[in-house]
């Protein structure tokens, strides 16, 4: 495993060594149910309290705005089902992004269901929501507008600030799924215009299983999860000491770290695609060259575009983990990805994507690795032509 180069961080992340030295304790001896009243259980309440501390800060936010939650997808749940409750079926419309996360895109559908009307913003051919589309698509009964602050597969950043304002200017709440934007970009809940926003450890080098809804205080949400009252009401059961106290942490290092961390990963990055822009003929970046996240590569190799599951099993065969489109669709593979699709992609390019995805402990030797075994492997799958290949 050691010598391995692991580019799919994306889908989940190490965790951080000063992260689990922060849980050990509570995995070797410390316990206690934070709503216990003696001190084992003040220990243990103090803990949870910290994080929340430290999972606010990252957010700018105030520590009695986090709901913990079991994971990303259900802090996406619980902001639009919560926010859903809390209305009338047919007096509450819901507009998201045709590329939403899918566990904002299943619990549309399950919505739908129960008589919501749901609509989907397109995209330009970058993967950017334009704040004209989200103009023409409000109503009267529109409550609430989700649009992720980034996306998973492309990694194209949406201008989430505009999109919150035109929300908030036509009076309903502004939820962002900021899975994969949180630790990697500045987030500022209140100068971003945002009321709800999702966030998920296990990417920004937390422990997986853990998640946090940043709830703008005065928002009424109805919770998924009834029982003891833990969470405000808002999500009941005992918490996840360990998780909890890996999470806070994990927000606190990617806090202190954000600024230089962005920049290391933003050259990287950069030097990975003019690399392979040079050596590998046909290279092409998917979604925009600019605003992306930082070291979040998509890219398609014209002319092998039908060979993603191929070349993503030669680069692990050479030590190389990375992903095509995202880790959810691993049990699709070989499927377009819907989020090329939306963009605009025909279904041959849009299945043939590869996602390299840098991280806190990726290196410049990872980055040469990859620049040397690369080439050979999308060479080998390149069908065999005498003609020079130019759509
Ligand atoms: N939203 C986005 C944009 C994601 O990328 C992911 C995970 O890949 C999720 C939500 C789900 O988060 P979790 O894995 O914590 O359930």
């Amino acid at each position: 495993m050691v010598d391995r180069v692991y580019l799919d961080n994306a889908a989940t992340t190490p965790l951080s060594p000063a992260v689990s030295e922060a849980m050990r304790p509570w995995l070797e001896g410390m316990f206690g149910n934070p709503s216990s009243m003696h001190t084992t259980g003040r220990v243990a309440r103090q803990a949870v309290s910290l994080a929340r501390e430290q999972v606010a800060s990252l957010l700018a936010a105030e520590p009695a705005e986090v709901v913990f939650t079991g994971s990303g997808t259900e802090a996406d749940n619980l902001a639009l089902v919560g926010v859903a409750e809390t209305f009338a079926p047919g007096e509450f419309h819901l507009v998201t992004s045709a590329i939403a996360h899918p566990a904002v895109l299943s619990t549309c559908d399950y919505l739908t269901r129960r008589g919501v009307e749901v609509t989907y913003l397109t995209v330009n051919p970058e993967g950017i929501v334009e704040p004209d589309a989200l103009r023409a698509s409000l109503r009267a009964t529109t409550r609430l507008v989700s649009v992720m602050a980034a996306n998973n597969v492309v990694g194209t950043v949406q201008p989430i600030t505009d999109l919150a304002r035109i929300t908030h200017d036509h009076g309903a709440l502004f939820h962002t799924d900021a899975v994969q934007a949180a630790g990697k970009l500045p987030i500022d809940v209140r100068a971003q215009s945002i009321d709800l926003l999702s966030i998920s450890s296990h990417k920004l080098n937390g422990p997986q299983g853990i998640g946090a809804l940043y709830v703008r205080k005065g928002i009424e949400i109805e919770p998924l999860v009834h029982g003891g009252g833990q969470e405000r009401g808002l999500r009941s059961g005992t918490e996840n000491v360990a998780g909890l106290v890996g999470f806070g942490r994990a927000a606190e290092i990617a806090r202190l770290t954000l600024a230089e961390e962005n920049a290391r990963l933003v050259s990287l990055g950069e030097r990975i695609l003019t690399g392979l822009e040079s050596s590998v003929p046909n290279t092409y970046l998917i979604g925009d060259r600019y605003r992306r996240l930082p070291g979040h590569l998509c890219l398609g190799f014209r002319g092998c575009e039908g060979e993603a599951i191929r070349l993503l099993l030669a680069l692990d065969a050479s030590g190389i983990a990375a992903s095509a489109g995202s880790a959810c669709s691993a049990a699709n593979a070989g499927e377009p990805s819907s989020v090329l699709v939306a963009m605009g992609f025909d279904p041959i390019r849009a299945r043939g994507s590869l996602r390299l995805t840098l991280g806190r402990f990726n290196t410049d030797a990872d980055a040469e690795r990859l620049l040397e075994v690369l080439p050979h492997a999308v060479d080998s799958l390149r069908p065999t032509t005498s003609h020079p290949i130019t759509a």
